[in-house]
């Protein structure tokens, strides 16, 4: 038997997409204020929003069902780059959105989170849609709402707590950008002891390597045109084959 591989969690919104940022130009729309009156340094709740009761959910529904959110958040800066680096490492990348926490638009919300994924070009291996759950036997975790951190942490599990100004009461380890992320996955794993490949720097620069590898997924027949991009690396599985998640 191999040695098992390291797997580490990697939740969505507010840690490789950047949701009170693509949010807050919602709302503002629809409030028909300008953006920098809602402030991005918000709490959990969004009362410096001045949000009443049931505005949450009313706003969230319009910008996933109408302006489809998911398919258009920012990226979080060092994301892509960084789970890249990990995932050439050996570290085995599991994405984990809560985007299902409501009962609407799992089609929506689904579709428009493969399609975001494959845009920004974020490696991964699997990717679980949860509810309430928070736990998907990884050995480690990003995320940064208070209640999965406590939760994880609850059933035994390693938290990273992605810094945001709603989760600045939570202990460590905690880390500020993706690449103390990185750095806290990799020692995490080193200490596990997950065999990790040292990449090779300076040979094969990353942003013209990710274009190379998304191009190689899309293209499975010399003559076919690109019609879009995947961050599926088709040599995790080894298949050349032409990547199921695209829709061309
Ligand atoms: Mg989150």
């Amino acid at each position: 038997m191999g040695p098992q591989p390291f797997v580490f969690g990697v939740d969505l919104d507010g840690v490789c997409a950047d949701y009170t940022a693509g949010f807050r130009d919602i709302v503002a729309a629809q409030l028909g204020v300008a953006p920098e009156t809602l402030p991005l340094d918000r709490s959990w709740d969004f009362r410096e929003w001045n949000f009443r009761p049931g505005d949450f959910e009313r706003f969230h529904r319009i910008a996933v069902l109408q302006q489809r959110m998911f398919r258009t958040l920012p990226v979080v800066p060092g994301a892509p780059e960084a789970l890249w680096r990990l995932s050439d490492a050996g570290i085995w990348i599991r994405i984990i959105t809560h985007r299902l926490y409501v009962n609407w638009g799992h089609e929506i919300a689904i579709s428009d989170t493969a399609a975001w994924l494959d845009t920004h070009r974020l490696p991964y291996r699997d990717i679980c849609f949860l509810g309430a759950k928070p736990e998907v036997e990884a050995d480690m975790y990003v995320d940064d709402a208070a209640h999965n951190v406590l939760g994880l942490r609850e059933l035994g599990n390693n938290v990273i707590v992605f810094d945001q100004p709603y989760n600045r009461e939570l202990a460590g380890p905690r880390a500020a950008d993706w690449t103390q992320v990185e750095e806290i996955v990799l020692d995490a794993a080193a200490r596990k002891g997950a065999v990790l490949h040292s990449p090779l720097p300076g040979l094969d620069p990353m942003v013209d390597r990710l274009d190379t590898r998304t191009r190689r997924a899309v293209e499975p027949d010399p003559g076919s045109t690109p019609s879009g991009a995947s961050g599926i690396d088709s040599s995790m599985t080894g298949s050349g084959g032409p990547n199921l998640l695209d829709p061309g």
